[in-house]
Order: structure tokens, then C-alpha cells, then sequence
């Protein structure tokens, strides 16, 4: 095989709780996770010359080592004897550094793609055990679906597919760091949870009105203090009859749960003219993680 064409799948968080900071600094999580039909594009070609050639359509995104994308394949490279090179084109899609896990998600269809590229032969569970030396999201970016994700993320549990609805995903235009989110957030001073085991029993009940009934996010504590825009969005949309609206990851990105295409349509049009978030579409939940359209 000489060409892999892979969608990587960004992910929202339906429920993220955060139960202490460790002392090696990492965060012990209690999440929800679920992957949503928004994608980036990769494209990986073998090459007959040595080396890891990337392409990047985006600004704001490195094409150099710092893509997590080339740290994916250089592990490869490290662990297995892959007598070619390979060229990968990025053509970006997620929202970039707004909780919706566009680099991990690129870095899990490196791996899975470079695996079926080069006939590697590894299991999802040897990707995801490399997937974690990038980063904590990385091994769930791998697997996708409707997952319970805890420990610093890479502990996890699947759950049955969360039942279809329409979602309204808004990133204002706004750069959120992760890592200072989670420094800023002051983990044993939090005074409210969200209840995690009520949102997985209703996910097992498919009971949607349940599923955002019980939607939090601990670090809005953080970004949405700093960005009042991320309070807007959550009221329009519980305005134009969301049931529910929540900040994904450590933001900005809001997304709201509707029953009704209508009214999602309406609220997408809100955001728009009132310039809240330019980055704003209409999607819903996807089952997996990656789609693989293409090989040759
Ligand atoms: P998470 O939800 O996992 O915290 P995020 O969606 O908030 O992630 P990313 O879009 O992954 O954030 O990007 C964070 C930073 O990582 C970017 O500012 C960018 O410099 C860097 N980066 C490295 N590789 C990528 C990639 N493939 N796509 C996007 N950003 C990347």
C-alpha cells in the first residue's frame, strides 16, 4: 500500500470532572467522552527517501516537530523498522486549541494510519500504549465512541453509543492553552461536581433529556470567568431551546445538545449575526474515532 487517507475526529466532553492534581502535576479526570462528526484530513504517502515530511494547511499550526503529528510518527520510527519515509498532508478542520482535541486526534490517525500504511501489525491496544507517551487524550483518540475516561485519561471504559442529536458546536475566536487551564484550576477548592455516574447510567438508559441533565464541566470554572463569551453562547442556546449547552475540554468551544433541527438552526444563525462565534457549524455524535476513505 502506497497512501492512506485518513478523517481524524475531534471529541466533546460530556461530563469533566477533575478529582485532585497529583503531585507529578498531572490531573486525576473523571470524564465523559464522545467523538463528533468534525474532522481533520489526513493524507499519508510512503516515500522512497528516509524522513517525515508534513504539510499543514493552517497557520497556527506547526508543520515542524512540534506537530504531534510528527512526534506520532517519530515513535514508530523509534519502535519498528519501517524501510520507507512518509509524507503527511494536514488539512485542518477542528477548531485549533479549543477543547475539542484537534492534536491528538491528528497524532491517533498518524499511528492507526502509519500501522495500515506499512503493515505494522499493531493491535489498538500497542497504538494506544504508544498514543500515551504524546499525550493523555491521545490513547481515547484512538478507540472514539461514547467512552468514560479517568485516572489522566488513558483509563477506559466504553459505553453504548450516546443517542443521536443534533449538535450546535461554537468556537469563539479565542487560543486556550490547556496547560494553563488546568494550572489555573484549583482543583481542591472546587465546590460542585458533576455527577458522572448519573450521566453514564443515562447514557446505558439512552435517556437524552438525562444525558443533559447532567452535563458539567469543571473547568469552565476557569476559561469561562476569563471569556464571558463562553456565557453567551450557553444562553443563546438554552434560549433557542437547547437542552443543554456546555463548554467542551478547557474551552472555548461551546456545544449544544438539541432535539430539534429547527431550533438548532436558529441559534447557529444568533451566533452568526451576532459575530459571537465564526466558527460554528452543525454536526452530531459519530461512532468511532477515525474513518479510513481512501487507500491506494
Ligand atoms: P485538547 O482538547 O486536547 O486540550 P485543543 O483542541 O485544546 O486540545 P489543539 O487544537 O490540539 O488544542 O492545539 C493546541 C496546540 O497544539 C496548538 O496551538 C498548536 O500549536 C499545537 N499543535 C501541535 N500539533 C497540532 C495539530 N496536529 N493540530 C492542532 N494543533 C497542533
Amino acid at each position: 500500500m502506497e497512501k492512506v487517507t485518513i478523517q481524524a475526529m475531534a471529541k466533546v466532553n460530556l461530563g469533566l470532572d477533575v478529582l485532585r492534581r497529583r503531585a507529578d502535576g498531572y490531573h486525576e479526570v473523571n470524564m465523559v467522552m464522545q467523538t463528533v462528526r468534525l474532522y481533520d484530513t489526513l493524507v499519508l504517502t510512503a516515500r522512497e527517501e528516509e524522513g517525515i515530511l508534513i504539510h499543514v494547511d493552517a497557520e497556527n499550526v506547526p508543520d515542524d516537530d512540534n506537530n504531534l503529528i510528527s512526534k506520532a510518527a517519530h515513535i514508530l520510527y523509534q519502535e519498528y523498522s519501517i524501510p520507507k519515509g512518509v509524507e503527511i498532508s494536514l488539512t485542518k478542520q477542528i477548531p485549533i486549541a479549543a477543547g475539542m482535541a484537534g492534536g491528538s486526534t491528528d497524532a491517533a490517525a498518524t499511528l492507526v494510519g502509519m500501522n495500515r500504511l506499512f503493515g505494522l501489525g499493531c493491535s489498538e491496544e500497542r497504538l494506544k500504549e504508544l498514543g500515551v507517551r504524546i499525550g493523555a487524550d491521545v490513547p481515547y483518540c484512538i478507540q472514539g465512541g461514547t467512552m468514560l475516561s479517568q485516572g489522566i485519561g488513558e483509563k477506559l471504559t466504553a459505553l453504548p453509543p450516546a443517542p443521536d442529536c443534533i449538535l450546535l458546536i461554537a468556537k469563539p475566536d479565542l487560543y486556550v492553552s490547556t496547560k494553563e487551564v488546568y494550572q489555573k484550576l484549583d482543583a481542591a477548592a472546587l465546590t460542585s461536581h458533576p455527577n458522572i455516574d448519573a450521566m453514564v447510567e443515562a447514557i446505558k438508559q439512552q435517556d437524552l433529556l438525562q444525558i443533559a441533565a447532567n452535563m458539567g464541566n469543571v473547568l469552565e470554572t476557569v476559561t469561562e470567568k476569563e471569556y464571558p463569551v463562553i456565557g453567551r453562547l450557553k444562553q443563546l442556546m438554552k434560549e433557542e431551546g437547547a437542552l443543554n449547552a456546555l463548554m467542551s475540554g478547557s474551552g472555548p468551544t461551546v456545544f449544544g445538545i438539541f432535539a430539534d433541527e429547527q431550533k438548532a438552526k436558529q441559534a447557529l444563525m444568533r451566533i452568526r449575526s451576532q459575530g459571537l462565534a465564526p466558527q460554528s457549524v452543525l454536526t452530531a455524535f459519530a461512532p468511532g474515532a477515525q474513518v479510513i476513505i481512501e487507500t491506494a
